[in-house]
């Protein structure tokens, strides 16, 4: 890793130590060249294609995913971690396919699945945002289910 304050090639690891649940390795730096000490994360990189219903792809993003999922929970007393658990349970999924390109509607069932467990209105709003419910009575059907 090249020193961002003196851009000298070599710097080495003082210290290495898991952050963010055992998902994220923060190492501490040291710089040979000018004695300068900084910081670097290191994440799982799933490298996993999101295809979008035009055919656009994205790269995964667990946070967007996070934030999508946020909106459909506004004003429901929930916490934001529930949804960043959801999130991330989706994500582990989503490697276990063990896939380099996954329809953005998958994803979308994932969530709804989380989403359902988690609060019924969210859940509505989601799928409804999504339009992932073919047409206007299977939402009507759905929500029937839910509140029976
Ligand atoms: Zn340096």
């Amino acid at each position: 890793m090249k020193c961002p304050f003196c851009a000298f090639l070599d710097t080495r690891v003082v210290d290495s130590r898991e952050a963010d649940g055992g998902e994220t390795i923060r190492r501490r730096r040291e710089c040979p060249g000018c004695g300068q000490r900084f910081s670097t994360y290191e994440r799982l990189a799933l490298s996993i294609m999101v295809v979008k219903k035009d055919g656009r792809r994205e790269e995964f993003d667990r946070q967007k995913l996070v934030n999508n999922m946020w909106k459909a929970c506004e004003k429901r007393h929930l916490s934001v971690e529930a949804v960043e658990q959801i999130a991330r349970d989706i994500e582990q999924r989503v490697s276990r396919l063990g896939v380099t390109e996954v329809a953005s509607s998958v994803i979308g069932e994932y969530a709804m699945e989380g989403l359902r467990d988690l609060d019924e209105i969210a859940y509505i709003r989601f799928a409804s945002v999504y339009k992932t419910f073919s047409d206007l009575n299977e939402m009507r059907a759905e929500m029937e289910r839910i509140s029976g």
